[in-house]
């Protein structure tokens, strides 16, 4: 019989900065530039040349460290990790060892495995990123690495959790939920693809019952949810059958294959740097006073927890709904412009959940770029609500608002789209149906109930649709039994 056992992760998060400068230098840091035009003494690692830390890198650390309740050492130092490699100038990534900006936060994720609970963060952490490699793939410059140094120097905040997760879910709602909060507040653009949030993976499994935590790999730099995901399950049943069949787990390094959708080793735990850290001379320690935390903290965004509760409680939305919104911070600034001028928080819900998020994912473009402003959809819904079209209706007069960036009022004026709800015009429309049809009005008389779907359809036609439902029940129902 196979043992039964619990999975235990533990995520290290690389968060780039949105600094408009490089950390210890004043370089841009604009991705997709020519190879080494943002580049100078400082992060080239010329000697002689000195660092001078961004201070706006540090109100970024704070910020991400108030927002995951951390509390922020007053003082903290920067120190050398020593490696060899060809993207790192210096031989020495300066980052931040015995004493981190930020250490002891926590956040709450909820799945629905196990509900909510509570995830720690063990620390954060201010470094400097490498260069990057680029090996040759033509036939010329097949046995030639170029290096790449304009990303040198750019400021992360490594994201350390505690080793609290149990399963791939977990993960990516630890993820997703730290992702939401860094773009949330500004400081990371959160961009997988580009590398701007990467996440390594510590996956360990142990029987259930044990104490002691198992053998764990790492896996690195895995640039989507749904690979992390991926990637961890791989890994769990490996370790899984691993284990059934009398083996070991070894501490290694691991890389994640999309491809294929398996791990395989990168370095064992021999081959293992050890990266002689010591405090960098070249910078004082980092002294953060309580005012410069409280003047931080005074800047902090309502943070999506925030968001999601006052959705539920003040504007009376269903969880699910505030979630979604609150996921977004535009969308829900959006969705916020719209119920004051409607009065109907559930009608705009639904409306930019549905037909304002399908316009943006069909084209692929944000929300500020959106043809239809808060201001116009919410033109729209009040001609919902006060009858004037259906909701039926509505959904042609908003492809015609998105394709044109015209108002509502304009289009449903032009087009004659106006719902009638005028008795009189709906009566004679039902007179002259109820005329045309002895048959079906016979039948109906007689006790055949589901006819009534018939005569509405019907006079939903002549009226092309712009004939008021409620109306047309009431008055069918009244001609044809009275
Ligand atoms: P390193 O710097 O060598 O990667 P750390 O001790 O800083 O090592 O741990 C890094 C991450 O690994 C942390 O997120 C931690 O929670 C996680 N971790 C440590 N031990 C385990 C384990 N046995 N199983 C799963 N995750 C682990
Ligand atoms: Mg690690
Ligand atoms: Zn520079």
């Amino acid at each position: 019989m196979s043992t039964t056992y619990e999975t235990v992760i533990g995520l290290e998060v690389h968060a780039q900065l949105t600094t408009d400068t490089k950390i210890f230098c004043g370089c841009s840091k604009t991705f997709g530039q020519e190879a080494n035009t943002q580049t100078c003494p400082v992060c080239l690692g010329l000697p002689g040349a000195l660092p001078v830390l961004n201070g706006k890198a540090v109100e970024f650390a704070i910020k991400a460290g108030l927002a995951t309740n951390c509390a922020i050492a007053p003082r903290s130092i920067f120190a050398r990790k020593n490696y060899f490699y060809p993207d790192l100038p210096k031989g020495y990534q300066i980052s931040q060892f015995e004493l981190p900006v930020c250490e002891h936060g926590w956040l709450d994720i909820n799945t629905e495995e196990s509900g909510e609970k509570r995830i720690g963060i063990t620390r954060i952490h201010m470094e400097e990123d490498a260069g990057k490699l680029i090996h040759g793939e033509t036939s010329e410059n097949a046995r030639t690495s170029f290096v790449d140094l304009n990303r040198a120097c750019t400021p992360l905040l490594e994201i350390v959790s505690e080793p609290d997760m149990r399963s791939a879910d977990e993960a990516i709602a630890y993820l997703k939920k730290l992702h939401q909060i860094v773009v949330y507040l500004g400081v990371c653009d959160g961009n997988l693809e580009e590398g701007s949030f990467r996440c390594d993976a510590n996956v360990s499994i142990r029987p259930v019952g044990q104490e002691e935590l198992g053998t764990r790999s790492e896996l690195k730099n895995i640039n989507s949810f749904r690979f992390i995901k991926q990637a961890i399950e791989y890994e769990v049943e490996r370790q899984a059958d691993l284990l059934d069949n009398g083996g070991k787990v070894v501490q290694e390094t691991r890389l994640f294959d999309s491809q294929t959708g398996m791990t395989r080793s990168m370095r064992g735990k021999e081959e293992a740097h050890d990266y002689r850290y010591f405090p960098d001379p070249d910078l004082v320690p980092l002294v953060i006073d309580e005012a410069w935390i409280e003047r931080v903290r005074g800047t902090l965004p309502e943070l999506p927890d925030a968001k999601r509760a006052r959705f539920e409680t003040d504007l009376g939305l269903s969880a699910y709904d505030a979630e979604i919104l609150a996921a977004d911070q535009a969308l829900a600034a959006y969705f916020e412009a719209c119920v004051p001028l409607t009065g109907d928080a559930k009608l705009c819900a639904n409306w930019v959940m549905g037909e304002i998020s399908r316009c943006l994912n069909d084209e692929n473009i944000a929300i500020d770029a959106a043809p239809v402003s808060a201001e116009l959809l919410a033109g729209l819904l009040k001609r919902i609500k006060d009858n004037t079209i259906s909701g039926k209706i509505a959904k042609t007069v908003f492809e015609k608002m998105w394709a044109s960036g015209k108002d509502a009022d304009s289009i449903i004026e032009a087009e004659g789209l106006k719902q009638v709800t005028d008795t009189s015009a709906i009566e004679a429309m039902i007179d002259e149906i109820i005329a045309a049809n002895p048959g079906q009005t016979a039948e109906f008389r007689a006790g055949k109930e589901k006819l009534m779907g018939f005569f509405v359809g019907q006079v939903m036609k002549a009226s092309q649709g712009k004939a008021n439902p409620g109306m047309v029940n009431q008055i069918l129902r009244k001609k044809l039994l009275g």
